[in-house]
């Protein structure tokens, strides 16, 4: 384990190290949930809401300094890092405004005289969250989860303990009692204890699969449930008929966004041969165009990838792909010439079958180039992995459109426009991308006690 630091990973720097939790200090963590939980689930809906509304005005007064840490943490552009901070308050709005009406008693007529569904808190719940969104992953499991009565517990990941320590302390200043959002600085290899202990009641994940498998096989042990956003290999599919100049502006967009480490990025792009050429021809002059550098600076569009360790995946994928004959048509190999974790925009075409292009997700600025005959072969070839996260296609003919919104295996469909989340929509996989929702009002039903009500 790399131990929990601050690594610039635009320098390669280490700037700050922290002493990980000891066990007794996870107990007394652990502890002070469970009182705080007896307290808090006898608090208002009003009051709760009140303290999250405070929750947004501080993120969104303090959104520069709160941007910098993640730009510092994760790398980032900070234009990128201060617009997430924005959208963490978006979905603190939202929740306050309707977890009450979202968790209001729901009348069901019965044989008895009343009979009715009440959703109730649960109690500490556990949220291993990843570097990549390092608040916007936070806020939108945090703020249904304490809607609803519940404590939160974050194990961020190990790389962003800034933005970690950060968090809880704009739950504090907002107004939440203490321990009502507690974060533990831990590596990985304390989740599986944390998680057995009588304490935590439930646990969610975003991570990659390996991660979330490990997690739920240690709730799965304790009978615990567990909701798990994974990665994802999303299509982007482009028929005859999208329109190309912006399809292909938003290609760019939908691949680069993060540094190109999104799990909803469009990874691989499936296009039909009647329109491959051009596309490819658009995509390739958008991707030249792009300024590689320090994420600090306003001119950057792509800053580097967060750790060593993911630009040498990138790279071992990408090798893999041309040794089997696949064409960089830009990009290809990482930035030697500088410190940190830069790679360039990268654009592979004419990948043959049996490359990692196939299954493995390609967490960086890399685009896949798909060529296909027809619709069929383009929903067939986007099904073709283990993955479902997400799916964006491109047409303007009603009956593909109908097919893609049936047919995609995808937690969600995008026509004519990127995958993004927003509060208001669900948000989740199928396939190995993981199970149960976020945001929306189904997140705010995964972590709560659905109990009947039957009075006579
Ligand atoms: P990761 O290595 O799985 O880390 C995510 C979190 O899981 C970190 O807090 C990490 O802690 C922890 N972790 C790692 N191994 C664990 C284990 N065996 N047991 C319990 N916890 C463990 O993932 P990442 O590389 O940071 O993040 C990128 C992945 O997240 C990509 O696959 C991406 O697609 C996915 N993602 C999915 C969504 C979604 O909503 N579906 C959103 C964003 C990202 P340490 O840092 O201490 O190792």
């Amino acid at each position: 384990m790399m131990g929990i630091a601050t690594i610039n990973p635009a320098t390669g720097q280490t700037l700050k190290v922290f002493e990980p939790l000891t066990a007794e200090e996870i107990a007394t963590k652990l502890e002070v949930a469970q009182q705080a939980f007896e307290q808090y689930r006898t608090i208002p809906m009003t009051q709760r809401s009140e303290w999250l509304n405070q929750t947004a005005e501080i993120l969104v007064r303090d959104r520069e300094q709160f941007g910098a840490i993640l730009t510092l943490e994760m790398g980032k552009p900070l234009a990128s890092a201060i617009a997430e901070v924005e959208k963490c308050a978006l979905v603190c709005r939202y929740y306050a405004d309707n977890a009450a009406d979202f968790l209001a008693d729901v009348s069901v007529a019965t044989d008895a005289n009343e009979s009715f569904i009440r959703y109730q808190p649960l109690g500490a719940i556990l949220a291993v969250m990843p570097w990549n969104f390092p608040f916007w992953q936070v806020f939108r499991f945090a703020a249904p989860a304490l809607m609803a009565g519940n404590v939160g517990l974050l194990k961020h990941a190990s790389n962003v303990p800034q933005c970690a320590l950060a968090i809880e302390e704009i739950f504090r200043q907002a107004g939440f009692p203490t321990g009502v959002f507690q974060t533990l600085l831990v590596g990985a290899d304390k989740v599986a204890g944390i998680v057995a202990d009588p304490r935590v009641k439930a646990a969610t994940l975003t991570g990659s699969e390996a991660a979330g498998a490990s997690l739920a096989a240690a709730a799965g042990q304790n009978l615990k449930k567990t909701v798990m956003e994974l990665g994802g290999s999303d299509p982007f599919i482009v028929l005859e008929s999208a329109d190309l100049e912006v399809a292909a502006t938003t290609a760019v967009t939908a691949r680069m966004l993060n540094n190109g480490q999104s799990c909803i990025a469009a990874k691989r792009f499936i296009l039909v041969d009647a329109i491959a050429d051009r596309f490819e021809q658009q995509l390739t002059d958008r991707f030249s165009r792009l300024k590689v550098g320090d994420p600090m600076v306003p001119e950057t569009d792509v800053g580097p990838l967060a750790t060593p360790s993911i630009l040498q995946d990138l790279d071992r994928q990408v090798k893999a792909c041309i040794d089997k004959g696949a064409k960089a048509i830009v990009g290809g190999k990482p930035l030697a010439d500088r410190p940190g974790n830069f790679y360039p925009p990268t654009i592979l075409s004419h990948i043959p079958p049996g490359t990692p292009a196939d299954e493995e997700e390609f967490f960086g600025p890399v685009a896949l180039i798909f060529r296909v005959p027809d619709l069929d072969a383009a929903i067939h070839l986007a099904n073709s992995t283990a993955l479902g996260l997400g799916a964006s296609a491109w047409t303007k003919v009603p009956s593909e459109r109908d097919r893609l919104i049936d047919e995609l295996e995808a937690g969600a469909v995008f026509i004519n426009g990127m995958t993004k989340s927003d509060p208001r929509l669900p948000f989740g996989g199928i396939k190995r991308s993981g199970y149960g929702r976020e945001l929306g009002s189904q997140g705010i039903h995964e972590f709560v006690n659905i109990k009947t009500v039957w009075t006579k």
